[in-house]
């Protein structure tokens, strides 16, 4: 018997391939003294010969399929393993204070990450103790006859299943060999989920049991479109499933004939699509989805999968490629927004009760002036080779717009002063995702250049409830007039200044919020790659005239179910 579990719908599409269970390793242990030291020794030896024949066949995997860059992290700990401090410390151990080989090593290893950690001005130092800690997890795992598993080890075709995916994890994911995946934890909008939309891969998250149902190696469908993953199916099921498969590749066929068309509506109005990207390799996806723009370039991936930050040539590198490849079309590109559900292993942050409300994208990067004026640097050299806009994540208040875009001009002038090309049609603009700024949005467009509204954290603002959390995923409600009315607010106050507003949350491609957006007088919706062509699909068939005379009903309702019911009714 097959077993069905239900789900949210993360990313659209049909996998059909094997399990391959991601689990976080249990690597609890008792503290104890040994008789043997040789064995000892020797169980150590034997845990370090394993896990450095497994870093090297991951570390030329990942070479070959993710490049040298997303490589070189293991590396490092391939290093670690074979350095005589580290190893001899941990034997020292086990031969002077008869030490099981689990207790030397959790010694030295907390040691040395101790050490790194404190050497505060030293970057390359304190990256050194994410490594350790790393490492020593894998060694620790062997010592215990744990599994312990990489996504990017995997090189058969497969579907994953794991608690959750960081998004590092994700990055970490090779779509030749990844058909999908399912989790238990997570919504739309945690970035697993955006991450999976942009790499095209279907994906159910928020399951909560199916890492408790599946097992390894079994046969799975995980149905994107619908939500749902079924272990074990039938043979009825899955020849069912590849038709469903088959009927969704012929709508995308549809789709793709309106690849080269503009985005026009039924009464030849001209809205931009454009697509969230995390990657340069994501724009081939873009131009592939006849994408108008890129809307935003979450910029944090170039910072994860790897041991140390990005240099500033390095990132110039990245956002020029974007640049030229949207071959002057708009291309938003967003400064560094860590924090939150995105962490940096090398950039170790104090732990938060709430890290969603806590020291994270802006607020971080007013503070480590270092880190973003790298970037800004970076941004402002790659400017010269397209249209590029930049925009700052998180902003509350105008007073952080202001240093912000300071810090901006004083890299520029300073780079313009040394013969440096910027180009001088660029765009300072702001996410619009905090209710404070939602609310004051008609002082920031005095300020700013453009507004992008991020539903994904204006919605979990607004509503107080955790984007990521699936027990308060009710009152994720994009709908809401709440919702709707600080939408309005920022389309209106950014209209009267002569600037132009979009949306990159995922509300932006939700086909339900679209006649309303529209509506509201929306410029720009920026979406996954994927959903651009059935967006301007829908979007040749709504009169933005004749929907724009709903607003002032739609706006003065008192539910989000009622404005669903208005909008299927009234507006479709
Ligand atoms: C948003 O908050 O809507 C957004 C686009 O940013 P992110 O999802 O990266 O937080
Ligand atoms: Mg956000």
């Amino acid at each position: 018997m097959s077993e069905k579990i239900k789900g949210i719908a993360a990313s659209a599409g049909i996998a059909i391939a094997k399990t391959f269970i991601l689990k976080n390793p249990d690597l609890s242990f008792e503290r104890s003294t040994v008789s043997d030291k040789e064995a000892e020794k020797k169980k150590l030896n034997d845990a370090l010969e394993v896990s450095k024949k497994e870093l090297t066949s991951i570390k030329e995997t990942a070479e070959r399929e993710l490049g040298k860059d997303k490589a070189e992290v293991f590396a490092a700990h391939l290093m670690f393993l074979s350095d005589p401090e580290f190893v001899g410390q941990i034997t020292s151990k086990i031969d002077d204070d008869s030490l099981s080989a689990e207790a030397a090593l959790d010694d030295v290893s907390s040691f040395f990450i101790q050490m790194f950690e404190s050497m505060k001005d030293n970057d390359y130092m304190r990256e050194r103790a994410a490594d350790v800690r790393d490492v020593s997890k894998r060694l620790l795992a062997h010592l215990l006859g744990v599994s312990f598993t990489s996504p990017a080890s995997i090189t058969e075709e497969t579907v994953i299943i794991a608690e959750d995916l960081t998004p590092s994890d994700t990055a970490q994911l090779n779509r030749k060999y990844v058909k999908g995946f399912a989790t238990d934890i997570g919504g739309r909008t945690s970035h697993s989920a955006i991450m999976s939309r942009s790499m095209e891969i279907p994906a159910v998250v928020g399951t909560k049991t199916v890492m408790a149902q599946a097992k390894e190696g079994q046969l799975a469908i995980i149905d994107g479109l619908n939500g749902q993953v079924i272990l074990d199916p039938s043979e009825e099921e899955v020849a069912a499933y590849k038709a469903k498969q088959a009927a969704y590749k012929e709508q995308q066929a549809e789709w793709k004939k309106l690849v080269s068309e503009p985005t026009k509506t039924a009464d030849d109005a001209h809205v931009i699509l454009g697509a969230n990207i995390g990657n340069p390799g994501d724009v081939e996806g873009v131009v592939n989805n006849g994408g108008e723009a890129v809307g935003l370039y979450r910029t944090e991936f170039l910072y994860m999968g790897r041991d140390k930050l990005p240099t500033e040539d390095e990132q110039f590198d990245a956002y020029k490629e974007v640049l030229e490849k949207m071959a002057n079309k708009p291309v938003v590109i967003r400064t560094l927004d860590i924090g939150g559900d995105k962490k940096l292993s090398y950039l170790p942050l104090p732990e938060e009760m709430n890290p969603f409300l806590g020291f994270r994208a802006i607020r971080l990067c007013l503070e480590r002036q270092d880190i973003f004026r790298t970037q800004l640097r970076a941004l402002l050299r790659a400017s010269a080779y397209g249209k590029l806009r930049i925009m700052f994540p998180m902003i509350a208040t105008i007073d952080e717009f202001r240093q912000a875009k300071a810090i901006l001009l004083e890299e520029k002038e300073k780079l313009v002063a040394a013969g440096t090309n910027v180009s001088d049609d660029l765009q300072v603009g702001m996410m619009m995702e905090i209710p404070a700024a939602a609310v004051l949005a008609d002082r920031f467009a005095k300020e700013a250049d453009f507004f992008s509204i991020g539903t994904n954290d204006l919605i979990q603002y607004t509503m107080a409830a955790d984007r990521m959390n699936e027990h308060v995923s009710y009152l994720y409600q994009p709908c809401n007039p709440s919702i709707l009315r600080l939408v309005s607010n920022i389309i209106d106050a950014a209209h009267k200044e002569g600037h132009w507003a979009g949306m990159c949350g995922e509300m932006a491609g939700d086909a339900t919020a679209i006649p309303l957006l529209l509506a509201l007088g929306l410029d720009e919706f920026s979406m996954s790659a994927t959903s651009i062509l059935p967006a301007r699909s829908q979007l040749l068939k709504l009169s933005k005239e004749e929907l724009a005379k709903h607003k002032e009903a739609f706006l003065n309702l008192d539910t989000a179910e009622e404005v669903l019911d208005y909008v299927k009714t009234k507006m479709i």
